[in-house]
């Protein structure tokens, strides 16, 4: 049988640990709530007890290859440090990985939660034909993650892959890094949120302002919804979303030339809404785009049109065999793994081992 891995996606409100094949196959998942509020140690007691069961569990019949943890945050790859995060409140400066190995007396791999969530698409999602991709994640943040010969790019100290804090308009407003104008926002479901409030205050936005009054739960799923009804200040919300991201992914086309940027999170299911918008900004922002865009049919393969149409039925891409030509349109399209990606990216880790060169 295949070896397998535990993968972590270690996040601010939920805790997930997965047993995963070499494969790709899931084996068990395990969701709990990460008890955030009874303090560091007892969320990575928790963690570990977890990660102890699943492995035991499957131990018996297969190699353990380690595990890989995704955390939230900028993590110092050297020192296994937290250096930020603003979901786990207190954790900074924190030894994460050097608690966590004490704990299960085995070394394990941290990983920045959007570089871990690019990773696993890469392996098993949208761009599971391709080496080389980026994925920006659209959640309460704005996260971003480049994998280059198929391994994560760290960068000098780990920080490579902020795409969420690139600048779109310079007066725009501020963000919590310090800058002014981040693609986060405007493209994050909190921009989206700030968005909606700021047209419900003009006083322009009666079906926004009705649904806000209404519904305690109101939240960007809700706008998404209204835009796609046909309410005009809703689809501006999203108009700006895809604006945002269009200008964002056209300077990472033109800085990179990779075959495919890849946007996932919770906001990326408001795909319909936004996509057009970026598409119109790309082509017209990026000249590489531009002379490297696929027909509007074979942009999105994620939507039943396969990236790379292959002439004969039961190859190409679907089977594994990359036809010719691939790697020479850019690709933009809808990451697959939904939530998953981190876990599966996490997982994967320990699995590509370590590598000089890139590490
Ligand atoms: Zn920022």
């Amino acid at each position: 049988m295949a070896n397998f891995a535990i993968g972590v996606d270690l996040g601010g409100t939920n805790l997930r640990i997965a047993a995963v094949d070499e494969g790709g196959t899931l084996l068990e998942k395990v969701t709990t709530g990460t008890r955030v509020a009874l303090g560091r140690d007892q969320v990575i007691n928790d963690m570990c007890d977890a990660i102890r069961a699943l492995s035991a569990k499957f131990q018996a019949s297969r190699t353990m290859l380690g595990a890989g943890i995704g955390v939230p945050g900028i993590i110092d790859m050297e020192t296994g440090l937290l250096r930020e995060s603003p979901n786990l409140p207190g954790w900074e400066e924190y030894p994460v990985r050097e608690e966590i190995e004490r704990r299960l007396g085995a070394p394990v791999i941290l990983e920045n939660d959007a570089n871990a969530a690019a990773l696993g698409e890469k392996w098993l999602g949208a761009a599971r034909d391709v080496n080389d991709m980026c994925i920006l994640t659209l959640g309460t943040g704005v996260g971003g993650g480049l994998v280059l010969h198929g391994r994560i790019w760290h960068g000098m100290n780990g920080m490579a892959g902020e795409f969420g804090h690139m600048t779109v308009d310079p007066d725009g407003p501020r963000c919590n890094c310090g800058n002014t104008g981040c693609v986060e926002q405007f493209a994050s479901a909190t921009a989206v949120m700030r968005m909606a409030r700021e047209a419900i205050s003009s006083g322009t936005a009666p079906q926004l302002a009705r649904a806000a009054g209404s519904d305690p739960e109101f939240s960007a799923k809700i706008v998404y919804n209204l835009a796609i009804q046909g309410d005009q200040p809703s689809r501006d919300i999203f108009r700006r979303v895809g604006w945002a991201l269009g200008i964002a992914v056209g300077d990472l086309v033109n800085a990179l030339n990779l075959p495919m940027y890849v946007i996932g999170g919770g906001v990326a299911s408001a795909w319909e809404a936004f996509s057009p918008y970026m598409f119109e900004e790309l082509q017209r922002r990026s000249m590489v785009y531009a002379a490297t865009a696929p027909t509007p049919e074979a942009r999105q393969p994620s939507m039943g049109v396969p990236a790379f149409p292959s002439k004969e039925k039961g190859t190409g891409a679907a089977a594994g065999v990359q036809p010719r030509g691939v790697g020479r349109k850019t690709i933009v399209t809808r990451a697959l793994l939904g939530s998953d990606a981190g876990l599966y990216g996490a997982a994967r880790l320990p699995m590509l081992g370590s590598d000089p060169a890139w590490d």
